[in-house]
């Protein structure tokens, strides 16, 4: 089969760190354009500045990856669905649930594909999580998604402006994870957000979930943007069997009571572009929502605090 002409729109850090080495190695994309409000490219790939200057000069490029903050991913998934194309998602997907459902039907009724990432759901130990929770259920969950901005986000303002998320950008990598391995559905009971007194969206989070289940399983997150020591992204389980495990690194590894039974070296990106040819394949769309509900809610039912200022 021949490979898929694939375009990435917004020449950022993610796009540079994953979404380029990725598809150059990949059997199934072959790299065709680069959209980029600053020129910037890959090889020597064309570059646009916008997506509409690349649909006209290139219709033979069918499918692209909007790699850009999801502040402008609506009006840019819109467009590219209206020029016939095939698209992925970074996540976030969109500032607000509206926009994001607004994708999914327009993407359903134009017949196009739309693909959803969640990278944090690409890993061995997440699955084995799942299947271990499914067995023995779920006595209690504790998340902790700690990490530096500075050092995840060097110097990008939008993280700050209003529907930039805040510490929810990483933080909703955890949801992603966390709604992927519960056996029952989750609802944010309260949340506690702290917001540097200069900028609009929060530094530090705190939630509190519960559920429908009648043995009240304990559910909480937090999540902090000032984590200077390294990356502390775990979830750590107790089972209703009694079971200790704790998904480590971001969902790469696995302890269950104590000892690493999966150990897989992250290769998320290329399992998404896996994911997308295979959709692409089958002409089915997958854009999973439920991360978004559960940042959305804890927006809306959270306490407002203010804490020190932020600066780079
Ligand atoms: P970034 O470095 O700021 O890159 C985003 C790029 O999008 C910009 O460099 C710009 O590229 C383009 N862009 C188009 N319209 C824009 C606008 N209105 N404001 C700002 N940029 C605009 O951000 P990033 O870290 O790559 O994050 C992009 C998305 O990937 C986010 O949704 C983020 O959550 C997700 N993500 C990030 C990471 C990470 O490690 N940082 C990891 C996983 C996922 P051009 O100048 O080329 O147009």
């Amino acid at each position: 089969m021949a490979k898929k002409k694939i375009a990435v729109i917004g020449i950022g850090k993610i796009a540079q760190d994953q979404h380029l080495p990725v598809i150059d190695k990949s059997p199934d994309f072959e790299l065709a354009a680069c959209v980029s409000t600053r020129g910037l490219g890959h090889r020597d790939v064309p570059v646009f500045r916008t997506p509409a200057e690349l649909y006209k000069a290139m219709p033979e490029v069918k499918v692209v990856a909007i790699c850009t903050p999801p502040g402008v991913r609506h009006a840019y998934v819109r467009q590219a669905i209206d020029a016939g194309k095939d698209v992925l998602l970074e996540k976030p997907p969109t500032p607000t649930i509206t926009e994001f459902e607004d994708l999914v039907a327009y993407g359903e009724k134009k017949g196009r594909v739309l693909f959803q990432t969640w990278h944090s759901r690409y890993n061995a130990a997440v699955d084995a999580a799942k299947l271990i929770l499914k067995d023995e259920g779920v006595a209690s969950v504790r998340i902790d998604w700690r990490e530096s901005v500075r050092k995840w986000h060097p110097g990008q303002e939008w993280v700050w402006e209003p529907g930039g998320f805040g510490v929810c950008d990483p933080g909703i990598n955890a949801m992603s994870i966390f709604t992927r391995i519960m056996p029952f559905p989750v609802f944010v009971e309260s949340a506690r957000l702290k917001f540097p007194s200069n900028r609009q969206t929060p530094v530090d989070v705190e939630i509190v979930f519960k559920s429908a289940e009648k043995h009240q399983p304990k559910l909480s997150a937090g999540f902090n943007w000032l984590e200077e020591s390294g990356e502390i992204w775990t979830i750590a389980m107790e089972t209703r069997k009694g079971t200790e495990l704790k998904l480590e690194r971001g969902g790469t590894v696995l302890r269950v009571d104590g000892k690493e039974t999966v150990a897989n070296p992250s290769s998320e990106y290329e399992a998404i572009y896996e994911r997308f040819a295979k959709l692409l394949k089958k002409g089915k769309s997958e854009m999973d929502g439920s991360p978004l509900r559960l940042i959305g809610d804890a927006f809306l039912l959270g306490a407002r605090e203010n804490v020190d200022e932020f600066h780079w």
